[in-house]
């Protein structure tokens, strides 16, 4: 069955050769066996199911959460000369009615759906009697309530799964899943580990950069003029800040464009185009662009705000480069973004369980700003690859800076939390070894302590960063709350006897701080 799959990518697809990790789950899926599969975004995922969906017989179906992507998706499906569709909310209920029609009939190689549709009686009971070989799970991470982007619907799916006549072989595919989503995927789809193909997080044509205080505007106008001809995506947490930045580049002479969940259907739509068609070279947007876009040129990936999570951010960074060509990713890094993801975390009114994990994810997304080892390898660790070595191009492989002898200020600190019974959160800290006169501190009777005003040459912000970088090197732990109380990690420990130096690597950039600072 192989080389039928072979001759499918050579003839339909027109590609010589099967990438990494597509040959092992094609085998495995025309083998009947499910599986689950964490490849890079641009690595080729779609035709690890399209292809079997050629070979096997009846019909596969494909669970994506994106219905503005699926009609794209279908209609290069029909270029290639294969039959597919779509059942989505867009339809009028005539179109639905052929549709699902055309299903029962196994008129249909391929139809993609969003999990909502598998909770429908009327879509139950047709799929319930089908021959449905295949289920592919697009964005599977979002069925896991670890992931960055969970989404309850997709808990139906292993529901819907249950009431079909035979069970399918199932393909869950992801770019982005940590140890414990993967693990919590695996039980939900019940797959074991030989049921999984990896091909790792590495993208070694990204060159990461984060930046520390520097203006942004200016930083993000200077770099954009001398990057006039390449295409990128600038983004940034609000709404707001988007249509800020949209006004403000344009009027510079910029060719940009925007994208936010507050525009009209209409408006996206036009203005995605445009940034794919390169009618404008940059696209300036939140969160909300990107998913299942595929354009292959885009050379750079600019955050203007810090992300929540590791998982989104190197998924969005990841837009960058899919033709395997030099890209940048860019992270603009400023203490007050962790009070707005902090309050968008709290706003989110989740269960308790899922909030103390977002407080943890979020704050792994900080240790990536403030660590001073290698920052693709930060990123792999986080996934749970512990073998990478240093990349060799990223902002802290390159830039030396240089190394001072921290050992003091930590033990100042370290043992300022510990004298506090690790009782207090960061700002408070800082407040006590900075020697503040805060009404707080006061009446708590901080002042007690021996060690307030040891950092007095220090300001209160450099103090709390100095705080993030013993967080990062995880000499702390923070607690996973809103309001995060310090803890001394075995680390710090050793910090404490003198035992261990603590040298920072202290670059450039880090000094030029010019914006304001209001919030500690
Ligand atoms: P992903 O879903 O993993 O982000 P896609 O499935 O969208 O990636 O594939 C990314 C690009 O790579 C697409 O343009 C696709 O046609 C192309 N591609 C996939 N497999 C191959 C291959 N074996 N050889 C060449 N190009 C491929
Ligand atoms: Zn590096």
């Amino acid at each position: 069955m192989m080389e039928l799959a072979q001759e499918k990518l050579n003839i339909i697809y027109g590609y010589q050769k099967f990438r990494e990790g597509q040959e092992r789950l094609i085998y495995q899926i025309l083998n009947k066996q499910s599986s689950l599969a964490i490849m890079p975004t641009g690595s080729g995922k779609s035709l690890c199911y399209q292809i079997p969906a050629l070979i096997l017989d009846g019909v596969t179906v494909v669970v994506t959460p994106l219905i503005s992507l699926m009609k794209d998706q279908v209609d290069s499906l029909k270029h290639l000369g294969i039959e597919a569709t779509y059942i989505n909310s867009t339809l009028t209920s005539t179109e639905e009615k052929e549709r699902l029609h055309g299903l029962k009939r196994q008129f249909y190689k391929l139809v993609y759906v969003a999990p909502e549709r598998l909770a429908q009686a009327k879509f139950i009971d047709i799929t319930k009697r089908l021959n449905i070989s295949l289920v592919a799970i697009d964005e599977a991470h979002c069925l896991s309530q670890w992931g960055h982007d969970f989404r309850p619907s997709y808990r139906k799916i292993p529901d819907w799964i249950q009431q079909l006549k035979e069970k399918p072989t199932i393909l869950a595919l992801t770019a982005t899943a940590t140890n414990k989503v993967k693990n919590d995927l695996m039980s939900h789809l019940y797959l074991d580990d030989d049921q999984l193909v990896s091909t790792g997080y590495a993208r070694s044509n990204l060159t990461l950069t984060v930046l520390k205080n520097v203006e942004r505007v200016s930083y993000v106008l200077k770099y954009l003029k001398a990057n006039r001809h390449s295409s990128g995506i600038l983004y940034s947490t609000t709404r707001k800040d988007v249509e800020m930045l949209y006004h403000q580049l344009k009027k510079e002479g910029l060719s940009v464009t925007y994208y936010h969940g507050g525009l009209s259907e209409a408006e996206r739509q036009m203005n995605q185009e445009k940034f794919l068609f390169d009618e404008a070279s940059i696209m300036i947007a939140t969160n909300a662009f990107g998913m299942g876009i595929n354009k292959s040129n885009v050379r750079f990936i600019i955050h203007y705000q810090l992300p929540r999570t590791i998982e989104a951010y190197y998924q969005e960074a990841g837009r960058a480069g899919r033709d395997g060509e030099e890209s940048e990713c860019i992270l603009l890094f400023s203490p007050q973004d962790i009070r707005t993801q902090q309050y968008l975390i709290e706003q989110s009114n989740q269960d308790p369980d899922r909030q103390a994990q977002e407080y943890e994810n979020l704050q792994k997304m900080i240790g990536y700003c403030h660590t001073d080892a290698c920052l693709s390898e930060y990123i792999l660790r986080y996934f749970g690859e512990s073998s990478s070595k240093p990349c060799g191009k990223c902002y802290n492989c390159k830039t030396q800076g240089q190394l001072i002898d921290r050992t003091k200020e930590a033990q100042i600190i370290l043992s300022t939390i510990k004298r506090l019974r690790e009782r207090y959160g960061k700002t408070m800290i800082a407040q006590v070894v900075v020697g503040s006169s805060n009404q707080k501190v006061k009446q708590w009777n901080l002042d007690d302590v021996s060690t307030y005003g040891l950092l007095n040459s220090w300001s209160l912000k450099e103090t709390t960063s100095f705080i993030d970088y013993l967080i990062a090197e995880q000499f702390l732990k923070p607690t996973n709350s809103s309001y995060p109380v310090l803890e001394l990690t075995n680390k710090a420990l050793y910090v404490l006897k003198g035992q261990q130096k603590i040298e920072q690597r202290i670059r450039e950039n880090i000094e030029s701080v010019s914006e304001d600072d209001d919030i500690f």
